[in-house]
């Protein structure tokens, strides 16, 4: 990527991902003036008016590459010369095997190496439209917070019904977590779906002893409680947390998302009390969300009262459920794969906004919609990482990856469940090792085909 462009890029938003984004398009020459609505108007989350600011913990969880999604992503970004991840790194406090940051000193880092940059002016402004009919790129961060009016000229552009509300996550486990001594798969009365497979669900029999422990269990637990905020925006009846479902009766759920009809357990002759089924959520087919199972419980609570259910004993979470609320688009319908609003393509979209889960995984996303612009203005051709990347496995599942872009999308934290499998057989322990040296590999001949000045170099200058 050699030739400079004259274009003005305009990113509206200077949190994670807004930031990254306008660090790449400026690190490869590219003219970029940030919009940041704080301190003119403020979220209910932040606190500041520094850029990047990080609204609640302050943790970019693992580190470690080789046994960790998140910790791969890192180091993947690392190697792209982020500049969210040279500023943690700068800022970073003692948090065992976690990369955790000292929020202040790295927020500002973030905010200084911008200000410093040449290539980058900064604007404490609102945007409240998307531009009508220009070609000039515009890069849309503005996160789980974007502003109301902001929000309505989204939503009015991308022909959904609705943008902002409680985000309802349900579990999701890996498949290869679950006992099939236990479990089958089997869809309700043998229902054939898409590709006339009869057996698309994942089924987990209780008998009666096992039903009440779950429900004890369950109305025990320990939820979190809702921001003062979040209590105005609506939940649906169609998708109430679990723990209020059993609140409601002991019955309840037997009678709802775990009722045992239309199903024979292989490994047992007694019918089934109730069953929990899991559906398949990736198209790779290697995670499995919880039918019916969204929940405000603790984490560590949902970990516990989860694993009483007979198969789910040893389950491996590639995401816990929750209840927040928040903004994000159903982007495999909305966005191409390279984060193009389809329907108006000098737009793309960043950040949590894209359906991404997270701080890292934002700033990511950032990353990648920073360096698809400016291949773009280069005259290059523009090329997304390798799906066997972290980076690449994250952008596929926003943009494709997602077994459909019917509505059901939900937001995702980089998990090994979004990579491909191994062409090769490798013991359970080497298989994460593995998948993160392919990643690494693969991520350094995309990286190969351009030459992006040192950014921690220029962080630690500024
Ligand atoms: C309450 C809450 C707690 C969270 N806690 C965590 C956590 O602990 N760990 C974690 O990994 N993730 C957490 N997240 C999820 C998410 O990863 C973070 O919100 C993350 O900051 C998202 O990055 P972003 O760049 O997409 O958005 P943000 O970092 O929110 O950046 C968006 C920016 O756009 C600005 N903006 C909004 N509208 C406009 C407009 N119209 N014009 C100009 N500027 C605008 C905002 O002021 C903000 O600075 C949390 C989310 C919420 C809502």
């Amino acid at each position: 990527m050699t030739k400079k462009s004259s274009a003005r890029v305009r990113v509206i938003g200077g949190g994670l991902a807004g930031c990254e984004a306008t660090w790449q398009l400026a690190e490869y020459g590219v003219h970029v003036t940030l919009y940041e609505m704080r301190p003119k108007r403020g979220t209910e989350a932040h606190l500041t008016n520094g850029l990047a600011e990080l609204v609640c913990s302050n943790s970019f969880r693992s580190d470690n590459w080789e046994a960790n999604a998140v910790g791969l992503l890192h180091e993947e970004m690392r190697r792209a010369r982020s500049l969210i991840l040279s500023a943690a790194d700068k800022h970073k406090v003692p948090a065992g095997g976690a990369l955790a940051v000292d929020r202040h000193n790295f927020s500002s880092a973030v905010e200084t190496a911008l200000v410093n940059h040449k290539n980058v002016e900064i604007r404490r402004e609102e945007i409240h439209e998307l531009p009508e009919s220009e070609t000039s790129p515009v890069v849309i961060a503005t996160g789980p917070l974007t502003s109301p009016g902001l929000g309505a000229a989204i939503l009015a552009h991308s022909g959904e019904q609705s943008l902002a509300f409680f985000d309802a996550i349900a579990p999701v486990i890996h498949k290869d977590s679950i006992d099939f001594t236990t479990a089958w798969m089997q869809s309700r009365y043998d229902k054939e779906g898409p590709g006339a497979d009869a057996a698309a669900y994942v089924n987990c029999p209780l008998d009666k002893e096992q039903y009440d422990a779950f429900i004890d269990s369950l109305l025990a637990a320990e939820c979190r409680e809702f921001k003062e905020w979040e209590m105005d925006t609506p939940y649906f009846e169609g998708c109430l947390p679990i723990e209020v479902m059993a609140e409601r009766g002991r019955e309840t759920l037997r009678f709802g998302p775990l009722k045992p009809v239309g199903l024979t357990n292989p490994h047992a002759s007694a019918k089934s009390y109730a069953v929990v089924q899991l559906r398949q959520d990736n198209a790779l087919g290697t995670l499995y969300n919880m039918v019916g199972f969204q929940t405000k419980m603790k984490h560590g609570e949902q970990k516990r009262v989860l694993s009483t259910i007979p198969g789910l004993e040893n389950a491996q979470f590639a995401r816990l459920g929750g209840i927040h609320r928040n903004t994000f688009l159903n982007s495999p319908r909305i966005l191409d794969p390279l984060l193009r609003m389809k329907a108006q393509p000098n737009i793309r979209f960043a950040g949590q906004i894209t359906g991404v889960e997270g701080y890292v995984e934002s700033a990511a996303i950032g990353l990648l919609a920073g360096r698809f612009i400016a291949a773009e203005l280069s005259g290059a051709s523009v090329q997304p990482p390798p799906p066997n990347t972290a980076l690449g496995a994250l952008l596929s599942h926003i943009t494709g990856g997602h077994l459909s872009g019917d509505g059901s999308f939900q937001p995702m934290n980089v998990n090994f469940g979004l990579f491909p499998p191994l062409s090769s057989k490798v013991s359970k322990r080497e298989r994460k090792p593995a998948m993160a040296r392919r990643a690494l590999d693969e991520l350094a001949g995309w990286l190969a085909s351009d030459q992006v000045p040192n950014s921690a170099a220029l962080v630690s200058r500024s």
